[in-house]
């Protein structure tokens, strides 16, 4: 479903990313991990076309985004900093997703409004709003499209134990549907029980791609937490 082959990013003289190849496969949930600064957010926003890559290609549904915009419809993405305009509602950006998208696109919205307890700030104007229902209207834009892939940036950053929960709920459904879905997080609870695969970026490069099951493995560490310390301080994984 996603592929990238040497993804690279200079800013100026610092490297984002530097030489990811990976391949994510359809129906798959993905985990990106790191520290801050490790790269998630310039990773996740090349394949969205919104960082253009120094060096390197990606393919997304077997087309190579350097040839074509297209793709990008059928991709619903949640930014880690949302910034929609202040004076719009919720309701009013739905109907903005609804004419960039096309009209077919935007389904089961009505689930998410009901499904996330939006309905009380469907007609505030953002501005109006705390950050975490900002995340919150962020969510259920992005689920409200009918995707074949999901792009989530630390979704969870600043949700509640209980919508964190909700949002890992709704991201298995739409993995039984078929899609793939990436997701940064810092988060220990939003991974367990959700990812087939981890990528863990440390400065910019693939410290470790596989199974959490496996990352316990080759850490010899029970806990996810623990295994993580282990690849952020030792060298050799
Ligand atoms: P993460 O999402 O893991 O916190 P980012 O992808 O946001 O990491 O950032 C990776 C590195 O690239 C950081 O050192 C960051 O300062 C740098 N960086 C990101 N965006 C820009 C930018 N627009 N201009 C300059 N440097 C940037
Ligand atoms: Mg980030």
């Amino acid at each position: 479903m996603v592929r990238t082959e040497n993804l690279s990013k200079r800013y100026k003289r610092k490297w984002a990313i530097k030489d990811i190849t990976l391949e994510f496969k359809e129906g798959e949930i993905i985990g990106i991990m790191g520290p801050n600064g490790s790269g998630k957010t310039t990773f996740i926003k090349s394949i969205l076309g919104l960082v253009i890559p120094t060096y390197g290609k990606i393919w997304v549904n077997g087309v190579d985004i350097g040839k074509s915009t297209h793709y990008k419809r059928d991709i619903g993405y949640m930014a880690q900093i949302p910034r929609f305009p202040e004076n719009l509602t919720p309701t009013d950006l739905l109907r903005l997703v609804r004419d960039i998208y096309g009209d077919g696109k935007v389904k089961d919205y009505e689930y998410y409004i009901e499904k996330l307890s939006l309905n009380e700030f469907m007609n505030m104007p953002i501005k109006a709003l705390s950050g975490g229902t900002k995340q919150k209207v962020s969510a259920f834009l992005c689920f409200s499209i009918d995707a074949k892939l999901y792009i989530l940036d630390e979704p969870t950053a600043s949700l509640d134990p209980y919508t964190s929960l909700i949002l890992k709920e709704e991201i298995l459904r739409k993995k039984e549907k078929g899609a793939t879905v990436i997701i940064s997080t810092h988060i220990i609870p939003t991974v367990e029980g959700l990812v087939d695969k981890l990528v863990y970026l440390l400065e910019g490069k693939v410290k470790f791609f596989g199974s959490v099951s496996r990352l316990k493995e080759i850490t010899s560490q029970n806990s996810l937490e623990r295994a993580i310390a282990k690849l952020n301080h030792v060298e050799g994984f």
